[in-house]
């Protein structure tokens, strides 16, 4: 009866009895009060790291254990999740309500210069915000040296910035450090991000930088605020970008992949990045259907679809996407649902209002869209040349 003969797959068995039953009815079940600090971390959901560790253990006495059989504490029991592969917060990484949306309002409040040519917003901070998050998926570092940092993202700001972009690392590193998302420790002096006093300042002191511990933490923990902050930035400043090559690009890869190094595999693995924007909507809304609410539980996750609201896939861009359960995903692209602009969802059979579609946080869905698929998809129109919706 010990935690170190536990295996991956006996946590696996007690997430997945966790997500089939709710949080409440689990800890009841197996005697168990709720976690406080240590949660394990698993597919962007928290779970109490002692109740999953003590229900994961009759794999390997045939019984769960009681939560007062356990020898050690919780740090014993996070170390013993850790080094089966799991992440598990520990109590410096406590995430509360109100730093979720002190992000978010940090997030959708970048100040950012817009091109003198175009009047588009410039994307260097976006572009330094998607390369960090894309870090802190893949388990990277938190702190990056200035060599990696300036190389990495002017690289990235030469391939997705505006034409007339000049690739300057500095400035967002610095814009981002004073808008209270981006950590240069041991730096209190920053110079404000313009001019060449800023650029001769990162050159002298070549700070080691990255996300403040609070964003990481955050973008790491939450799948779905992660989701929200991401569908933010491609909404507002990326309009026609090919959004799934930048988050390839960024390594926002549905498995936490590597990025895609260079342009020719983004081209040759098409088919495969087509749906990494439908997974960063569907995980904006922890997969839940945004016309009934349900999500799907399955073994290796949940599950839920992208359907584009003008069909084709076209423009492949947040706001022509919603995330739907299957029945729903059907019933909408043959028309037999269909949505008002102020979001009411309206049965084409009955012609009864079903309610108000659900929304998630930064994912606005365009008014002029669901007009086209009002105009144009309805069940009047007919649907015989409409192949069945292809999951994304
Ligand atoms: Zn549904």
């Amino acid at each position: 009866m010990a935690l170190s003969d536990l295996r991956r797959e006996m946590v696996l068995d007690a997430i997945a009895e966790y997500d089939l039953l709710g949080r409440d009815a689990f800890l009841e079940r197996y005697g168990y009060g709720p976690a406080r600090d240590y949660f394990l971390l698993h597919q962007g959901r928290r779970y109490d790291s002692k109740a999953i560790a003590g229900v994961a253990h009759r794999g390997v006495g045939g019984r769960p254990l009681r939560a007062d059989e356990f020898s050690g504490g919780n740090a014993t029991v996070a170390r013993a999740l850790i080094r089966l592969g799991f992440e598990v917060t520990t109590p410096g990484t406590a995430i509360d309500r109100h730093s979720v949306e002190d992000l978010l309002q940090k997030i959708n409040s970048l100040r950012t210069a817009t091109s003198p040519v175009t009047r588009a917003p410039k994307r260097h901070q976006p572009l330094t915000l998607l390369w960090a998050i894309g870090r802190a998926v893949r388990g990277e570092e938190r702190l990056t040296s200035w060599q990696t940092t300036s190389a990495e993202l002017r690289a990235l700001i030469e391939e997705f910035g505006l034409d007339d972009d000049r690739p300057n690392p500095e400035f967002p590193v610095l814009r981002l450090h004073h808008h209270g998302l981006w950590d240069l420790p041991g730096h209190t002096d920053a110079p404000p991000a313009s001019g060449q006093v800023a650029q001769r300042w990162m050159r002298t002191h070549h700070p080691d930088s990255g996300l403040q511990a609070w964003v990481h933490d955050l973008v790491t923990a939450q799948e779905n605020v992660r989701a929200q902050i991401v569908v933010r930035l491609l909404t507002v400043y990326f309009h026609g970008v090919d959004l799934n090559a930048l988050l390839a690009r960024v390594g926002l890869a549905p498995d936490g992949g590597s990025p895609a190094p260079g342009r020719r595999e983004i081209t040759t693995t098409r088919a495969i990045r087509d749906s990494l924007l439908s997974e960063q909507v569907k995980r904006a809304h922890d997969h839940h259907c945004q016309i009934c609410g349900t999500r799907l539980a399955l073994r290796q996750g949940f599950y839920a679809e992208g359907a584009h609201i003008r069909p084709l896939g076209r423009p492949h861009e947040p706001g022509n996407l919603l995330c739907l359960c299957p029945n729903h995903h059907v019933l909408f692209d043959r028309g037999m649902i269909t949505i008002q602009d102020d979001l009411t969802i309206v049965d084409m059979v009955s012609g009864n209002r079903l309610g108000t579609l659900r929304l998630a946080p930064n994912h606005e869905i365009s008014p002029e869209h669901l007009t086209y698929h009002r105009r144009n998809i309805g069940p009047a129109h007919g649907t015989e040349d409409r192949t069945a919706p292809s999951a994304l």
